[in-house]
């Protein structure tokens, strides 16, 4: 055993409680036993160690030296943190016998934890102590022999989860809507993810949890619910800020989705930095959230849009890209993966560019983010803009990141409650951010929903969902290609995502999605909001298939061999 795992002894910690008379105390108490206890490397925080059912993220790493099991553990919640303490006090250097007789309850009782535990705080609590339990439980059965699950792996080890391919089922079974089908008995092939994703459970029950049991309007009332449900919309805003890597969580803004936060850039940033003469890039395959937004402006302020053009190989061209950057440019508006073709945009490097003339940059990261975290300072872009829906959370929430810089020197667009210091009959004054920008009541439980969301994707991996979005998309590629009539609008797979639109020579769209439909068979037809891309296409409408972490090869053979027949059927 290593010498650092060593906790106070339970007789310890209930002398120690026992002096504690108010919830305050005991809450001090609980954060400072937390930040006593041993480091809690880093390598450890991943999903094997994770604790399912705590409202915040909870680690607990068992090791067993072949007769006793010693225990770490750790949250990225101080009292929680402290929680885990009690734990570890209580089951730290004991056998699985003596973990397993241990009257927790009494325990708990006795240091006067159900008093002052929330509901959800007191579920988290028995979460963990069944985690440690089913170690200890584990052990008995195997019956003194080590099972590998329990030793404690090497930290590089416990990340190695293998494919999303090898584990696609328990990984479906996360999505209770997965398993509906439809009136003809088929299970549907849900393929239109780039419109939006379903939700796992835990998204599902952190929205029922909240109305459940706390819910509460934010950064008001002094009441308990109040704090608890601010305390888990703030966690959800630090979750944000780690997801997309940004130096601090003022500048993580809640929207009401993608579009939301581009209009909210248009008119606090836009209108006054903007004027005849200037120009914004924008690419031919912007959806048109980002498009209007900037040809609204334009009509407002006289500035002009430069369109850069895609290449027949479905990615942008750089060279007119770099010729259209110039002193007079000010913004340059991007997606990072287009909705229609797929194809994933060089933004770090255009981002780059732009600085050289001085322009600022917005990213449209709206079909980026659901396919993990992304970096922000890496690409250094000035704002990055997406929607929770197509990420696993909830409809109605998005999120606007800037740099503080510019957060700072905008005026606020909406006013109202929540986003001022002081009113007065005179005038008032702005909050900091990120209230500056947030006016009225938040849609609190979609942004509740974000921190689960992001835990799932983290849980998954940006390798491994990549590298199975390609594999599904490869193979629909392939198999599409090969029927009569079908043209398949696409990058070379390496430059794409799990995106993939098509039409059939001589046959509409809507009649291919119909027979889909028909057979089970989810997919999106029309402009797909990309109407100057499909003009520059040639081809009014497209179906798009759209694939995400849960889809399986036998929904790309079921989408092939439909579409085959749709062909065979309406060419008849
Ligand atoms: N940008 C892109 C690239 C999109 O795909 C979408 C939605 O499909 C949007 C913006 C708009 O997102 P929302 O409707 O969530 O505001």
């Amino acid at each position: 055993m290593e010498p650092s795992l060593t906790y106070p002894a339970p007789s310890e910690l209930l002398e120690e409680f026992e002096d504690l008379e108010t919830a305050e105390e005991r809450i001090q108490f609980l954060i400072e036993l937390g930040q006593s206890l041993p480091d809690f490397p880093s390598e450890y925080c991943t999903e094997e160690f994770r604790v399912v059912g705590c409202q915040s993220m909870v680690w607990i790493v068992p090791q067993w030296d072949g007769e006793l099991f010693h225990f770490r553990a750790s949250s990225d919640a101080p009292m929680v943190r402290g929680l885990a303490g009690v734990l570890l006090s209580a089951y730290s250097g004991k056998s699985p016998r003596d973990i397993l007789e241990f009257s927790v309850d009494e325990f708990f009782e006795k240091l006067h934890l159900k008093t002052f535990l929330s509901p959800l705080r007191s579920n988290g609590l028995n979460s963990m102590v069944k985690r440690i339990r089913h170690y200890a439980d584990t052990e008995l059965v195997s019956d003194g022999t080590v099972s590998p699950s329990v030793k404690t792996p090497a930290p590089e080890a416990a990340q190695d989860l293998g494919s999303i391919q090898d584990r696609i089922q328990s990984i479906r079974d996360e999505f209770p809507i997965l398993s509906v089908k439809n009136g003809e008995g088929e299970q549907i092939a849900y393929l239109d993810n780039a419109a939006s994703s379903q939700r796992p459970r835990a998204v599902i029950e952190s929205i029922s949890e909240l109305f459940s049991e706390h819910y509460s309007n934010v950064h008001r009332s002094g009441h308990a619910w109040a704090s608890e449900t601010t305390i888990k919309m703030e966690e959800s805003r630090e979750a944000v800020r780690r997801f997309i890597h940004a130096p601090s969580a003022d500048e993580v803004i809640f929207t009401a989705g993608t579009t939301a936060s581009i209009n909210l850039v248009a008119c606090a940033w836009g209108n006054s930095n903007l004027q005849p003469g200037d120009e914004i890039v924008i690419t031919e395959m912007e959806h048109h959230s980002n498009i209007v937004p900037w040809q609204q402006l334009s009509q407002r302020t006289g500035c002009r849009i430069v369109w850069v053009p895609i290449l027949p190989d479905y990615t942008l061209d750089m060279k007119s890209y770099a010729d259209s950057l110039s002193e007079r440019t000010k913004l340059v508006a991007i997606t990072a993966v287009s909705n229609v073709l797929g194809t994933i945009n060089p933004v770090k490097s255009m981002t780059a560019m732009a600085h050289q003339v001085g322009a600022k940059v917005l990213v449209d990261a709206a079909q980026a983010i659901p396919h993990g975290s992304l970096d922000v300072q890496d690409w250094d872009a000035d704002f990055v803009v997406f929607s929770g829906h197509k990420m696993l959370a909830s409809s109605g929430v998005g999120v606007l990141y800037g740099k503080r810089s510019l957060l700072e020197s905008m005026p606020a667009w909406q006013g109202g409650g929540s986003m001022i210091k002081a009113v007065t009959f005179d005038g008032f004054t702005v909050a900091d951010l990120p209230h500056k920008f947030e006016a009225g009541t938040p849609p609190i439980a979609e942004i509740i929903s974000l921190s689960p969301a992001i835990e799932f994707l983290e849980s998954i991996g940006k390798q491994r969902l990549m590298e199975h979005e390609r594999m599904l998309v490869g193979t629909a590629m392939v198999g599409l290609s090969k029927l009569d009539g079908v043209r398949t609008y696409s990058p070379a797979l390496e430059q794409k995502c799990g995106i993939l639109s098509f039409s059939v020579d001589g046959i509409h769209g809507e009649e291919i999605a119909r027979v889909l439909d028909g057979r089970g068979i989810a997919i999106r037809v029309g402009h797909h909001c990309a109407m100057p891309l499909h003009a520059r296409l040639a081809v009014p409408v497209t179906c798009r298939a759209s694939f995400y972490l849960y889809n399986t090869l036998d929904e790309v053979s079921r989408l092939v061999e439909s579409v085959s027949h749709a062909i065979k059927l309406l060419r008849r």
